[in-house]
């Protein structure tokens, strides 16, 4: 399937990143469906859906753009999405949940040998070998086990507000706005959940809402 997809051209990245000072690094935590897609995929893609025309057509202006500003500047980015890879299992036909549609997503947007965004890797015996970004879990806990595991991987502290300061969101879910709230991260626009959630939704989120708080 994914030999169908042919090398989208070079994406240029600066030779190194630059180093940010630990404390300044931030965590930019991105939901999948409706923030860095326009149509909601169900967390299930197949048939058609899973055509290199539909994917670009639905990954919203400016996402490819506003990541490679994130990474070279020296920041993290994680995708925390509530699709979930049992998804592929509920339907018939060949198709693709959770890990890897986000992954099939992102290898369309930055090629085919990306690494920008990556899904955790397991021996035989099932020991996680390397952890990756894409966080693909319907947990339905208001992204808890997501964040719980960002804070793991990057070695951040939630007792810490400084720490959680630094992790910024954008996502378009209302409640998993207002916890995140909760727990002192930095949301798109801040003091309110749902103007957060509205302007995450839109379709010009990376092109023509570039606020202070995400920034690069
Ligand atoms: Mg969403």
């Amino acid at each position: 399937m994914f030999g169908l997809f042919r090398k989208k051209k070079e994406i240029p990245v600066e030779p190194e990143s630059k180093k940010v000072p630990v404390g300044e690094r931030r965590i930019y935590v991105l939901d999948f469906d409706r923030t860095i897609t326009i149509l909601h995929t169900g967390a299930l893609a197949y048939g058609n859906e899973l055509t290199p025309a539909f994917i670009q057509r639905n990954i919203k202006k400016g996402f490819a753009e506003f990541v490679r500003k994130v990474i070279n500047s020296g920041h993290g980015a994680y995708i925390a999405s509530y699709s979930d890879d049992a998804n592929a299992d509920t339907v018939e036909a060949e198709a693709l949940s959770g890990h890897d549609l986000i992954k099939c997503y992102m290898d369309l947007v930055f090629g085919q040998d990306q690494t920008i965004f990556t899904t955790s890797r397991k021996n035989e015996a099932g020991e996680i070998m390397s952890k990756g970004n894409i966080i693909a879990n319907n947990t339905q806990d208001y992204k808890q086990h997501h964040l719980d595991i960002i804070l793991r991987q990057e070695g951040l502290d939630l007792d810490n507000p400084e720490d959680m300061k630094r992790v910024f969101l954008l996502e378009d879910d209302e409640e998993v706005v207002r916890f995140f709230m909760e727990k002192g991260c930095t949301i798109i626009v801040p003091f309110s959940a749902s103007r957060s959630a509205d302007t995450a939704a839109t379709k010009t989120l990376f092109t023509s809402y570039m606020p202070e708080s995400f920034r690069t």
